[in-house]
């Protein structure tokens, strides 16, 4: 099979939700799993200044993931989506992901929360694009 595990990276603009009913459409098409991913800013999670445990910012900032995730999932047919939940930078931690994982391909937005509409694509998404293990399909927000 072409593409057995399809790794879907979702932040919270509304070009993630499209990117990921591409991705599920494609999955259920080649009988593909599906992994959601969304990764957590670290900086949401440095408490230093707050004198609040960062390991209380950090079950927060995981616990806002996953209803952003379980929204994105009431979207999609399969019933058996994996999830991943991760700190760090969002490019390199998608790229570990389908290393690790391992993914035979990932779907991302073209521009998500952080990316400058007029650039040709944003900055995650070109970071993936540069570092990704496997091929990757880049679903361009809708005009
Ligand atoms: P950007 O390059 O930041 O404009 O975002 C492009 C795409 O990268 C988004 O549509 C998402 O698919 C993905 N992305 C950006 N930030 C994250 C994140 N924190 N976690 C998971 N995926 C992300």
């Amino acid at each position: 099979m072409l593409f057995g595990k399809i790794l879907i990276a979702v932040d919270s603009a509304p070009i993630a939700a499209h990117a990921a009913d591409v991705g599920c459409e494609l999955a259920r098409l080649a009988g593909a799993e599906v992994a959601l991913i969304h990764v957590i800013d670290p900086e949401l999670v440095n408490a230093a200044d707050t004198g609040i445990q960062p390991a209380v910012f950090a079950a927060s900032a995981k616990d806002e993931a996953r209803k952003l995730i379980d929204a994105i999932r009431l979207r999609l047919p399969q019933g058996n989506t994996r999830e991943f939940v991760e700190i760090g930078g969002a490019a390199s931690e998608i790229v570990k992901a389908a290393k690790d994982w391992p993914a035979d391909l990932i779907v991302i937005g073209s521009h998500g929360r952080s990316g400058l509409k007029r650039a040709l694509l944003g900055s995650v998404a070109e970071a993936v694009m540069r570092h990704a293990p496997c091929p990757v399909l880049v679903v361009r927000a809708k005009d």
